[in-house]
């Protein structure tokens, strides 16, 4: 496995790769890599010549307060395992290779940022499309993994690299949860144990939606009542704030009244001092 730290180095291999003729595909990630990462790894080589990971914690994208200092930093470990996956090469950065001394430009997000993330995280997907932007200048791939866990950051960089003529496919992929359905997330490892089994209540509330709304329930008020009411749990037993739980378009991220059209569910929740995201697509079953 290929490892480079500047982004001339990794241009360069990427275009070695291109000019005779393969397709790369390139798996952004901060790195505590879990299986959700890796997944995306094997969808990548399923689908092109060359794998590349990145492995960068980006700065600009964490809020003031949030878990920039504390998030977990496990490169030897990540490096094992991108090679054991078969990864081609991987780039892992200085902050200083991405962020110059000066460094004053940004990618302004586009509108779908504004609501649900965007709004509890100001700034949060300006940092996400200008690292993303710069991950794909610097490793111009023929694709380009996501994973659907980050529901709307997913729409956020479609929208993004249409908006902007990126020529580099976006291919949004599954989420991988744990047995218990936990979606799988670097930041899981912060919940203690009991926080870990009411953490479960998020996709719980997931799977009482997805009920209803195969049980014929299509108005939107009901579904975000019993997602609350799940979430919150029985006294001191629920999860201890819900930024929000919501039925939206699947595709705008806009408010919908009736499940008329495929919908998502979308979960962002704090247990403890971690904040929790997850999501679900209902597309079938829908009664117009
Ligand atoms: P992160 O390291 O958290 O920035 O995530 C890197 C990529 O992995 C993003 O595209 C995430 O959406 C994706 N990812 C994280 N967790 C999961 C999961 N449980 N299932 C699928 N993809 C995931």
């Amino acid at each position: 496995m290929e490892q480079f730290s500047t982004t001339e180095s990794v241009r360069h291999y990427v275009w070695q790769q291109r000019s005779q003729g393969k397709s790369v595909g390139v798996v952004p990630t901060m790195g505590a890599l879990h299986r959700g990462h890796l997944s995306l790894v094997d969808r990548s080589r399923e689908e092109c010549d060359i794998t590349i990971a990145t492995v960068f914690v980006n700065p600009t994208q964490f809020g003031e307060g949030e878990d920039f200092g504390r998030y977990p930093r496990t490169l030897d470990e990540d490096l094992h395992a991108l090679k054991s996956h078969g990864v081609d090469a991987v780039f892992v950065p200085e902050t200083s290779a991405i962020y110059p001394d000066g460094f004053s430009t940004y990618v302004d997000p586009p509108e779908i940022s504004l609501s649900l993330e965007g709004a509890c995280r100001p700034g949060h997907f300006r940092g996400v499309t200008t690292i993303v932007l710069k991950l794909l200048l610097a490793i111009p791939a023929t694709h380009a993994f996501f994973g659907r866990k980050d529901y709307q950051q997913w729409k956020v960089i479609e929208a993004m690299t249409r908006d902007l003529n990126v020529e580099t496919k976006i291919v949004g992929c599954e989420i991988v949860r744990e047995n218990d359905g936990l979606a799988m997330s670097s930041r899981n490892r912060y919940l203690s144990p009991e926080e870990r089994e009411r953490s479960l209540l998020l996709s719980r509330s997931l799977d009482a939606v997805g009920s209803m709304i195969e049980s014929g329930v299509v108005d939107a008020d009901l579904l975000q009542c019993k997602m609350r009411s799940t979430l919150l749990g029985e006294a001191g037993k629920g999860v201890d704030k819900i930024d929000y739980a919501v039925v939206v378009d699947a595709d705008s991220l806009a408010p919908v009244d009736r499940v008329d059209r495929p919908v998502a569910a979308l979960i962002a929740a704090h247990v403890g001092s971690t904040r929790l995201i997850d999501n679900t697509v209902i597309s079938e079953k829908v009664s117009r």
